[in-house]
């Protein structure tokens, strides 16, 4: 598809204080298209976060087509 790029949401899996205590937390999030990363502020893996939205998405699509199957 022409245009169209799969993108990800990542959040730092960091837990507690970073960077020495100077960050209470790390709650980084992003959007990459997929692959590893690891947080641009305090270094700890990014792990992938299922959106919400495109679940729905999905479930959407899956029902749409049931209903196409049993016409
Ligand atoms: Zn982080």
């Amino acid at each position: 598809m022409k245009g169209y790029k799969m993108e990800y949401k990542y959040r730092c899996s960091s837990k507690g204080s970073v960077n020495n205590g100077i960050k209470k937390s790390c709650d980084f999030e992003f959007l990459f298209a997929e692959g590893t990363y690891h947080c641009p502020v305090c270094a700890a893996p990014m792990v992938f976060v299922p959106s919400v939205r495109s679940v729905g998405r999905l479930l959407q699509e899956g029902a749409q087509q049931e209903r196409n199957a049993s016409q």
